[in-house]
């Protein structure tokens, strides 16, 4: 594993509430693992379980490029993005910019609770 082999979490503001439950729920698999997030989602990450996150900007200020310009470097080994499809996001070109690089790049990501507890049982 190299130190910077992240995972990166995200949450739109109508998944935050079931981001906090998802980490909570599983620190155990993410003890250990370097973690990086969007600015807010980050904040709770660490709220909920004490846990080191690398906060990068908020996903509507640049934080869902920031990730992106990671999985291009190859620093990131999974992406769990809670996403609110039934919201209007202003940063969606930003949002299928980090869509995108994962499929370039073949790095997981789970976009939907179901299939982040799928993946993050396989993060080692
Ligand atoms: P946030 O960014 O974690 O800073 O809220 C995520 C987003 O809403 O795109």
């Amino acid at each position: 594993m190299q130190p910077t082999d992240y995972v990166a979490l995200i949450a739109h503001d109508g998944r935050k509430d079931v981001m906090a439950d998802f980490v909570r729920r599983h620190k155990a698999q993410l003890e250990g693992l370097p973690l990086v997030a969007t600015a807010t989602t980050g904040g709770i990450v660490e709220a909920e379980t004490g846990l080191d996150v690398r906060r990068v900007l908020s996903g509507p200020r640049g934080g869902d490029l920031q990730i992106g310009a990671l999985i291009a470097e190859g620093k990131v080994r999974a992406v769990i993005f809670l996403r609110d499809p039934l919201t209007a996001h202003p940063h969606e070109p930003d949002i299928s910019a980090l869509m995108k690089v994962c499929d370039i790049h073949n790095v997981p990501l789970a976009t939907n609770l179901a299939t982040a507890e799928m993946l993050v049982d396989n993060l080692r």
